[in-house]
């Protein structure tokens, strides 16, 4: 959607630094399709200077011209304090396409830059490129990624790395952190034209006579709580859930230092900055709920223009109050697949809870516990079930199987039947965070062939893909904990 906000209160022009000697690292063909790029037999696009635009090297190519790069302001919240204007510091968005927004990030600075260089890194780029196309693939709301072009250019982080330009799509990457940029400005026409922007073209169904933008308020709140549920049922930890980082349409964006749980931990924190845990997997609900709160503040003077100041904050919150129920519902139904239960019961929910204890006591692998748990029959004897053997507490988990086995008495579809449905909602194939890091290492050494075998991997990750058996293995032992900088 074409960002339709004018004026330098809201944005800036913004001309790409070019990248010297630009060569393709990564590139996924299916998000090439989404805004037309013509590909050539070696799945790249045919025509040359595509490899130009996407390095930030020239703003056209065939008969597509972007006249007006720009980068955006906007606020946040960062770790749980108000940091104040942060913005586009390296993100630059080139135009649209298809109604779809094309950014280049790591593209040079920004007048939002601040103290950074407006790059980004190799390794961060290969990671934001590959996380982006495993969500999509595990169909899990997220910003899309098109490319990610290397270069020598030395940029100084922990170490001295390469520069890299990740280019990214989304229908609008509009963020909590725009809301929160013009209330503290108080700037209420800015706030209108924002919401009224997402409305026109995001959220028609919240347009109403009176409380268009209460409705707003409640489906982004809606949206974001099924986007949390979707990343708790795959063990994704996001790791800068900062308000700026948060989609105003639910998408997953701003791909930092993220994890997918590998043995599960329940309070596992995957961003080693966060020393206080803020972001760790099992506060990710809370934090969202959090997310949405600074929204509700931000959003308050649009309320007050059809009620009064007591009457608008006791509307928002009553709607805030809905959210820990949007998540849990969303949660529940997910986890319920998970386990292969079509019906719902009572006792549903104290069985997945128990499960995830017994799962974070013995620190089970997440996604093979999960897809393999299809296997179990509705008249397998616990001896039969292989799974036991990785819980410590063989008692608790004997008497959870038994339990589970149970459950699955009252399911009317067929063992074979369930197991298919449940391998479509547990996926066998995630990133794991020591497999990015094997790309990673052979992308420093310009082998780029691991990050393209990663992203056709994760492109399927329900199905069994017998070249990739390996890739489904827990990491080894010894390197389990890769810690993830926050630095990219
Ligand atoms: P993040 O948490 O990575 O989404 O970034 C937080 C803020 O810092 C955003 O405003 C970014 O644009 C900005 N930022 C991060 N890295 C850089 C960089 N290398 N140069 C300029 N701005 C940056
Ligand atoms: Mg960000």
């Amino acid at each position: 959607m074409p960002f339709t906000l004018n004026g330098n209160d809201v944005c800036q022009p913004t001309h790409p630094t070019p990248l010297p000697h630009p060569y393709w690292v990564a590139f996924s063909p299916s998000v090439a399709k989404l805004i037309d790029v013509e590909l050539g037999v070696n799945g790249l696009p045919k025509d040359p200077e595509w490899l130009d635009v996407l390095a930030g090297n020239q703003l056209n190519v065939g008969e597509l011209l972007f006249t007006s790069p720009i980068s955006t302001a906007y606020s946040g919240h960062q770790f749980g304090s108000w940091a104040g204007q942060l913005g586009d510091g390296r993100a630059i968005l080139l135009g649209d396409v298809n109604n779809l927004e094309l950014q280049l990030k790591g593209a040079g600075r920004t007048h939002y830059s601040r103290m950074g260089d407006g790059r980004a890194v190799l390794r961060s780029s290969i990671r934001e490129f590959l996380c982006s196309e495993a969500m999509h693939a595990l169909g899990i709301p997220t910003s899309r990624a098109l490319s990610v072009i290397g270069s020598k250019q030395a940029v100084r982080r922990e170490t001295i790395e390469t520069a890299a330009i990740c280019s990214r799509i989304a229908p609008s990457f509009i963020r909590i952190g725009h809301f929160e940029h013009f209330a503290s400005l108080q700037n209420i026409t800015r706030l209108k034209e924002l919401a009224d922007l997402l409305i026109t073209n995001f959220y028609p169904q919240s347009s109403a006579e009176k409380d268009s933008y209460l409705n707003l308020f409640k489906e982004i709140g809606e949206r974001n709580a099924k986007l949390v549920a979707q990343w708790q049922s795959v063990g994704f930890c996001h790791g800068v859930l900062n308000s700026d980082n948060i989609s105003a349409l639910g998408l997953t964006i701003d791909y930092g230092p993220f994890g997918f749980l590998d043995s599960f931990e329940i309070d596992h924190i995957c961003n080693h900055s966060d020393h206080g845990g803020r972001y760790a997997y099992h506060r990710q609900p809370q934090i969202m709920h959090w997310n949405m709160a600074c929204l509700a503040s931000a959003m308050l003077p649009l309320i007050q223009l059809e009620y009064s100041s007591e009457e608008s904050q006791m509307l928002l919150r009553s709607t805030l109050e809905e959210f820990p129920t949007a998540y849990a519902k969303e949660w529940q139904k997910i986890f319920r697949s998970k386990l292969g239960l079509q019906s719902e019961e009572d006792g549903d929910i104290a069985l997945i809870e128990r499960l995830l204890q017994a799962m974070h006591d013995s620190r089970v692998d997440f996604t093979n516990f999960f897809r393999s748990l299809s296997s179990v029959k509705k008249d397998s004897q616990l001896i039969e079930i292989e799974q036991r053997n990785q819980f410590i507490d063989r008692k608790n988990i004997d008497q959870w199987f038994g339990d589970y086995i149970n459950r699955l008495q009252s399911e009317y579809l067929n063992d074979e039947s369930r197991k298919e449905l449940m391998n479509q909602i547990n996926p066998k194939y995630i990133l794991r965070n020591h497999l990015a890091q094997d790309a990673i290492e052979k992308a420093q050494r310009d082998d780029f062939s691991e990050v393209e075998r990663l992203h056709r991997m994760l492109s399927r990750p329900f199905d069994e893909q017998a070249a990739f058996d390996d890739y489904s293995k827990p990491p080894p032992v010894d390197i389990e904990r890769v810690a993830v900088s926050c630095s990219s």
